[in-house]
């Protein structure tokens, strides 16, 4: 397991990032390269590298993560037209930050498959 990774900085706010909503286990930060016009991150703030990692001590941390999701997209007033949640795991799944998150993705229509 990483003792560090630069979302724990982000949730630590050593590494300044546009934090949206903070409580003592999640943290929600708008992503630096934003890819739909709402792109939050949701991390847990304590390090899970992958969701491989995740275990089952981890289910209710897991299920904060994503009820965390869906109150922001209410809140910015996306939740009605709709938006996706998407977690990549590992080289295959396109997860370049060792530091589990799920990114909320809204405010234009998404395509299927993903790339
Ligand atoms: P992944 O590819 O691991 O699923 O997603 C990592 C995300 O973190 C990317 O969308 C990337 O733009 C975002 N990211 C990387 N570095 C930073 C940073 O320093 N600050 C913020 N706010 N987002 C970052």
């Amino acid at each position: 397991m990483p003792t560090d990774t630069l979302f724990a900085k982000i949730a630590r706010r050593e590494v300044p990032a546009r934090i949206v909503y903070q409580d003592e286990a999640v943290t929600a930060f708008h992503d630096i390269n934003p890819v739909a016009p709402t792109h939050i991150l949701v991390i847990p703030n304590k390090i899970i590298p992958t969701m491989n990692d995740a275990t089952d001590d981890d289910a209710a941390l897991l299920g904060r993560l994503l009820l965390t999701a869906q109150k922001l997209a209410r809140q910015i007033g996306i939740a009605e037209g709709g938006y996706r949640l998407v977690v990549n795991c590992n080289p295959d799944g396109g997860q370049s930050v060792y530091h589990l998150h799920i990114h909320l993705l809204g405010g234009r229509k998404m395509t299927w498959p993903p790339g």
